[in-house]
């Protein structure tokens, strides 16, 4: 499975072009898929991603587009299915936490309406828009899609209400999707910890080492051991579908 040829096949993933996306693109492409690495239109990460992996021999396309908006995630899943010759593996990854520091819970004034619409739009509906549009292709191949969720989807805090609320949303989703597709598409979700990427690089080093006291692997989860995860549960996993697996070193069951 680790080393599995992927050589025709072709894969989206959105928000790719940093963290557990990219490291996704990364191994996707490096077992030899096509892929279309979305990105938002304005993220110069996106060009110089793709043209660092191009450079590296791997069949990378850019895929720009804001998947929280409706017409431009269908407009970009359209591009990205007609530029790849059809789609086998979906990863709806794209995700934002709104907020620099987590907000408690207690402090509902901090939650406005705002932040709820920003993190609904582009964590949770956009995995239905974008899994809508792929729809058609993945039956057609017969494919498979992994939405990335968090523990704070399955009871943990999260850094706001509105982000936990919207990462449960995606294993309700995920489970949805699973009968909606079924039987020619299996729809998965995983669910990391605390992830070693630019979205938690600036985090204070007790953040961190809270979450590494608390996990029985005694060491920080890495985008790719995710990556992993994701590639795994898109093209193996032939019997699993509808389900949240966990990867957090352990750290829930501590
Ligand atoms: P990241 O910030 O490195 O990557 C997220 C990517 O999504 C960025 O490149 C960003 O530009 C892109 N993005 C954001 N909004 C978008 C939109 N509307 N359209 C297209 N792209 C968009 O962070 P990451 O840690 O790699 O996060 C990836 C996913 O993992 C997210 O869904 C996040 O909620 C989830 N997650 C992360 C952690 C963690 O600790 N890092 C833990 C649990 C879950």
């Amino acid at each position: 499975m680790q080393n599995q040829d992927l050589t025709g096949r072709r894969a989206l993933v959105t928000g790719g072009a940093s963290g557990i996306g990219l490291a996704t693109v990364t191994m996707l492409a490096r077992r030899g898929a096509k892929v279309a690495m979305n990105h938002l239109e304005d993220d110069p990460a996106g060009k110089e991603q793709v043209g660092r992996l191009k450079a590296e021999g791997l069949d990378v396309i850019a895929a720009p587009g804001d998947v929280s908006i409706l017409e431009t995630a269908e407009r970009m899943v359209e591009k990205a299915v007609a530029d790849l010759g059809g789609l086998d593996y979906l990863a709806n990854n794209a995700g934002i936490s709104g907020t620099k520091d987590p907000i408690p819970p207690a402090d509902l004034d901090r939650i406005g309406e705002e932040l709820w619409q920003a993190l609904l739009a582009t964590n949770l509906v956009s995995v239905f828009r974008v899994s809508k549009a792929a729809s058609g292709a993945l039956k057609e191949a017969e494919g498979a899609v992994v939405n990335t969720a968090s523990t704070s989807g399955l009871g943990l805090q999260g850094s706001s209400i509105p982000y936990a609320a919207s990462k449960s949303g995606v294993v309700s989703l995920t489970r949805s999707l699973a009968r909606a597709l079924a039987p020619k598409v299996r729809v998965n979700a995983v669910a990391p910890g605390q992830v070693a990427t630019p979205w938690t690089a600036d985090w204070p080093a007790e953040r961190k080492q809270a979450a590494l006291d608390k996990s029985l692997i005694k060491r920080h989860v890495q985008p790719e051991d995710v990556a992993e995860l994701i590639t795994f549960l898109l093209t193996g996993a032939k019997m699993i579908t509808g389900q949240t697996i966990v990867i957090d070193g352990g750290m829930t069951v501590s």
